[in-house]
């Protein structure tokens, strides 16, 4: 028997990717569905590929448009549309590989629908943490992680007792500027910030890689998929990413997960759990050829992002919300080229600043946040 997949973001970076696992393991795996943004031949590829039950689009011409040319898919679209894709399938496993805050409805209903979440999207988890955990814990539904430093933990948790672990480090490549100093970066292009030394990734992921905004993200994300206090998280610089990510036990024990940098290796463990199957044109780790590696402590002044990160997680409620909404029209507006880099980081403290924390949240109050956040943030460059 197969398992049935539903893929949200499938012609994004990790939906590409996930697709390949699909493609390549034909015997073990089914596409039941899938949303994707504008790029309809992208979408027609897939659709034509896969003959999945349901499609979603952002716009809703796309999805007329493309309802006529595959009369045999149902066509959906909008918010509404990721929903559907995410929970009204017979998937038996949701990948949220959507960047940003947008994957958090649907992967609340694909959970309520006890559907497994291979979670990619880790702004879900920054924007509403407790609420996505505590459904989870509620359906039992498990939550695999997706992110290369995420998935390294979950295997070096594997079969250990999670009241022994003293830390959890997640390396950090250091991104496109890890050499510049901060009077350097303020006049870095795109370009120069989109040219990531070790992943082939998504725009608004190389950028947050840049800025490191990303570790941050991925602390809080760390913070609640293992239930681990901020104090007990660190995070290193290790510019050749071979060591994605450690768990320091209490008896100094440090287990670290390793490999070649290739995201794909996450992807298809988080699908195939707790089993392992080949990967198909992988490049396996000789440590022979690479030699060094290289740490480095990290430095919370340089990185200020990462520190504003640490400061939203341990307020905690609403603060990780409005940082995260910030951070992505910050990121949309340097892209376009109406932003300095540098300027990021200043934007999302201003929203922190101004932000009125709420404790224990309901959805609804996350939702406000998050859209405060978002207008707050073009209001500055207006
Ligand atoms: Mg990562």
């Amino acid at each position: 028997m197969t398992k049935k997949i539903s893929l949200l973001g499938a012609t994004g970076s990790i939906g590409i990717q996930t697709l390949d696992i699909i493609e390549s393991n034909p015997d073990k795996f089914t596409l039941v569905s899938f949303s994707a943004g504008m790029n309809i031949d992208g979408v027609r590829e897939i659709a034509s590929k896969h003959q999945p039950q349901t499609v979603s689009l952002i716009r809703r011409e796309d999805a007329e448009r493309l309802q006529t040319e595959f009369p045999a898919i149902r066509f959906v679209h909008g918010e509404e549309g990721l929903v559907e894709v995410a929970a009204h399938t017979n998937a038996d496993v949701l990948v949220n590989a959507v960047i940003g805050s947008v994957g958090l409805k649907p992967t609340l209903e694909a959970i309520r629908a006890g559907i497994t979440i291979a979670i990619a999207n880790k702004e879900t988890l920054v924007a509403a943490g407790d609420i996505v955990m505590a459904e989870a814990r509620k359906y039992g539904v498990p939550l695999l992680p997706v992110d290369s430093e995420h998935s390294a933990l979950f295997q070096a948790l594997n079969g250990e007792n999670p009241k022994r672990i003293s830390r959890l480090i997640l390396t950090a490549s250091g991104g496109s500027f890890r050499d510049l100093s901060r009077e350097e970066l303020s006049a870095v292009t795109v370009e120069q910030a989109l040219a990531h030394p070790n992943w082939s990734m998504g725009n608004k992921l190389t950028i947050d890689s840049a800025t490191m905004m990303n570790k941050g993200l991925e602390v809080i994300e760390a913070h609640h998929l293992f239930g681990m206090p901020y104090d007990q998280i660190d995070c290193l610089l290790h510019k050749e990413s071979i060591i994605h990510s450690m768990v320091e036990f209490e008896d100094t024990s440090v287990m670290a997960q390793l490999g070649s940098p290739d995201m794909r290796v996450p992807i298809q463990y988080a699908l195939t759990y707790p089993d392992r199957i080949p990967m198909q044109n992988a490049k396996p780790l000789r440590l022979e050829d690479i030699g060094k590696l290289h740490f480095e402590k990290m430095d919370l002044v340089r990185f200020k992002a990462l520190g504003l990160a640490y400061a939203a997680g341990r307020e905690g409620g609403t603060m990780p919300t409005a940082m995260n909404a910030a951070n992505e029209v910050a990121v949309a507006l340097f892209m376009a080229g109406r932003i300095p880099f540098i300027q990021i980081e200043d934007m999302i403290e201003r929203v922190m600043d101004a932000h009125r924390t709420s404790s224990v949240p309901d959805l609804e109050t996350i939702l406000e946040v998050d859209s405060l956040a978002r207008k707050m943030v073009y209001a500055m460059v207006e």
